[in-house]
């Protein structure tokens, strides 16, 4: 028995298949990751080359069957982003931000507020001369969504100040242990900003974006 669903999404992954198809992951608000093949994609068939391309926002029309891959039916594509492509700190910044959703979201799991934020970053990434901020910010925010970050002014084992960080927890210096890393003031800014200017007056060195990296990949 097959049912067929509309959803928005976008492509955050698209790989080839056989002979014209390919299989494309959606990041979706409603339904989390979902799989999709599509079928037929010719030269000629532009707008099948745009609903298929990574970064492109669109309203995909499917059948469900019985697997977790979904039947593409149609589609109208709502923003491909291509604006992202003629700068390669903005495409590069665009793709982590796909990476960090393909390791950390599911099928069937919603998160409509994380959807929004990857819109909104999207739309503001061509403004950002040095991204860095932009991306080490997604990366907090994604962690905390997730339940993995809480940031605390005070040592989880007493009162005092917080001034390290590890694995999901907030230490004073006597309190942390050997491997926890230092909290700098920007690590509350980039998880807790509500305005793009916040981030935009962020000077950001490379050693803070290492230490949001090594946070996000022992993220637990
Ligand atoms: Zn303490």
């Amino acid at each position: 028995m097959l049912s067929n669903e509309v959803h928005e999404g976008l492509v955050l992954k698209s790989i080839d298949y056989k002979d014209q198809q390919k299989i494309i992951t959606l990041f979706t608000p409603t339904r989390g990751m979902i799989s999709l093949i599509v079928k037929g994609i010719s030269r000629k068939k532009a707008h099948l080359l745009t609903l298929t391309s990574p970064l492109t926002q669109a309203e995909y029309h499917f059948a469900i069957g019985r697997t977790d891959l979904y039947t593409f039916q149609d589609g109208t594509p709502i923003n491909t982003h291509l604006n992202l492509r003629s700068n390669l700190d903005h495409l590069q910044t665009a793709t982590r931000f796909a990476e960090a959703l393909l390791t950390t979201q599911f099928p069937g799991k919603p998160a409509p507020a994380l959807y929004q934020l990857l819109l909104t970053y999207l739309k503001v990434l061509p403004n950002f001369t040095d991204p860095t901020a932009l991306k080490g910010s997604f990366l907090l925010k994604l962690l905390k969504h997730d339940g993995h970050l809480a940031l605390n002014q005070h040592c989880s084992h007493c009162d005092s100040p917080s001034t390290h960080y590890a694995m999901g927890e907030c230490f004073c210096k006597s309190h942390s242990p050997s491997y926890a890393i230092s909290l700098a003031p920007e690590l509350f800014i980039l998880t807790e900003a509500r305005a793009i200017a916040e981030l935009q007056a962020l000077k950001m060195n490379p050693e803070l974006m290492d230490r949001i990296e090594k946070m996000f990949k022992e993220r637990n």
